[in-house]
């Protein structure tokens, strides 16, 4: 035999059973994504490398070490597999002058792809769930943006504050992390010594990103280091103060991190993350914030932009972890056809059924009338239709109602099949 071929590593199979909790995530989202009026946007898996170094910023994890770059065989062109869709969408806003007229909601759902070192919660190829608001300068739709998730926690049985907590923070603007840049290195430059390689490396390149550190070594120096709220002006405090009142006028609890400054350069003003302690060091569902000055960095018209990102994998963990399972429902119908010669007139049946909206479920040839009334079983099925030798001969399928063992099985003449389709599909 053939040796078989293999997954690539970190990037997983979604199979049966477990496809039918994505199915019910997504239709999640999009009734949620509805109620905001937010729109689907789809846009390709694969863009110009030069996106990403350009929209997330040289000294980035992504962008130094966790993109799956090539060169295009055809052509030479240099392309990446997106490992995030922030800006893919602001290029496909920009490419189509998606602004022109005003401000645009949208999500995508799909799959990015990061190199990193698979373990449970972090895949190489991994799907996230996003929401962008581009053209709105308020505080508002910081807030919207943040209260979406909430609703989304709320749609899915999580509870917030034992399952999932918000942190906020504010990265004010450029100038103002500038100064604060200062006073950063200065700091870490007093504690060169306890800096591991990394913070090193990032000392002057990002030192911001040094906040960001899991290294326990790290944390003391961390702790201590210039917050970046001390340098905020009046401006960037009175945005961050409206976020905040719209927040606590929901009743929505959050902490403020001043050491929460997200893995991606084009963040400014309010960033937050939907953290979980259930999952361990994968700890974080969602992540987002403001992104004033992408657009234009991107070579689109100035326009500001919000923005947040969810793991699928990481929720679908979280949700295992608390206990949330969806009810899956099984099909109305699980015909069961005992002889081969019964199959044309069953399944004749069967398609005017499921024309008329019935699920239903078959698998000939499985076998003898009890075990295919085990998978009838099984399978979470409502009735069996049983099409047996005797039924078809006078004309009609027997019909046993597997939820309620107790009920007499019936007979159905086989000409009415659209009056027992209004008939199953209301039971
Ligand atoms: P982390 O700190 O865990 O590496 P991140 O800051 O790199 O996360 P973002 O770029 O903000 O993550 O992406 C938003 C969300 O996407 C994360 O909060 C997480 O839930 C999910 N995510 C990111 N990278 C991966 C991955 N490799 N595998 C699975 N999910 C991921
Ligand atoms: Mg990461």
């Amino acid at each position: 035999m053939a040796e078989a071929l293999q997954a690539v590593k970190g990037m997983n199979d979604v199979l049966p059973p477990d496809s039918a909790r994505w199915e019910w995530f997504e239709e999640k989202i999009r009734v949620l994504m509805a109620r905001y009026a937010y729109c689907n946007v789809r846009t390709p898996i694969i863009e110009p490398t030069a996106l990403f170094v350009r929209g997330l910023g040289e000294v980035t994890d992504i962008v130094e070490r966790e993109m799956y770059s090539f060169e295009d065989a055809m052509n030479g062109d240099r392309l990446t597999l997106r490992p995030e869709n922030t800006a893919g969408v602001v290029r496909a806003m920009n490419q189509h002058s998606f602004l022109r007229e005003g401000g645009r909601r949208l999500f995508y759902i799909g799959p990015m792809f990061r190199h990193e070192r698979p373990q449970r919660g972090r895949y190489r190829q991994f799907h996230q769930v996003g929401a962008e608001a581009l053209g709105f300068a308020g505080p508002d739709v910081d807030a919207e943006q943040i209260l979406m998730c909430r609703g989304l926690w709320r749609d899915l049985g999580l509870s917030e504050g034992r399952d999932v907590r918000l942190e906020l923070n504010s990265l004010g603007q450029a100038g103002e992390r500038q100064t604060h840049r200062q006073a950063l290195i200065a700091h870490f430059e007093a504690h060169v010594g306890a800096l591991d390689e990394d913070a090193r490396r990032r000392l002057y390149s990002n030192p911001l990103r040094i906040l960001d550190s899991k290294n326990p070594a790290l944390q003391p120096v961390l702790d201590a280091a210039p917050k970046l709220l001390d340098y905020l002006g009046p401006e960037s405090l009175a945005h961050f103060a409206a976020v905040r009142a719209v927040l606590d006028a929901v009743g929505c609890e959050y902490r403020i991190n001043p050491r929460l400054v997200r893995g991606l350069d084009y963040y400014n003003l309010t960033v937050f993350e939907w953290i979980t302690d259930r999952l361990g060091a994968q700890g974080t569902v969602c992540g987002g914030g403001r992104y004033d000055t992408l657009i234009e960095q991107l070579g689109g018209k100035p326009a500001p932009g919000v923005g947040w990102a969810i793991g699928i994998e990481r929720l679908l963990l979280l949700l295992q972890e608390v206990g949330i399972a969806p009810a899956i429902p099984g099909p109305t119908v699980y015909a069961i056809v005992p002889a081969p010669r019964a199959l044309a007139p069953a399944m004749a049946v069967l398609e005017a059924l499921r024309q008329a909206g019935v699920t239903v479920a078959m698998n000939a040839g499985f076998g003898s009338i009890k075990s295919q009334f085990k998978r009838a079983d099984a399978s979470g099925a409502r009735y069996a239709l049983i099409f047996g030798d005797d039924e078809l001969a006078r004309g009609e399928a027997a019909c046993k109602d597997l939820r309620d063992p107790a009920s007499a099985q019936r007979c159905l003449p086989l000409a009415d099949a659209a009056h027992w389709a209004k008939e199953l599909r209301n039971a």
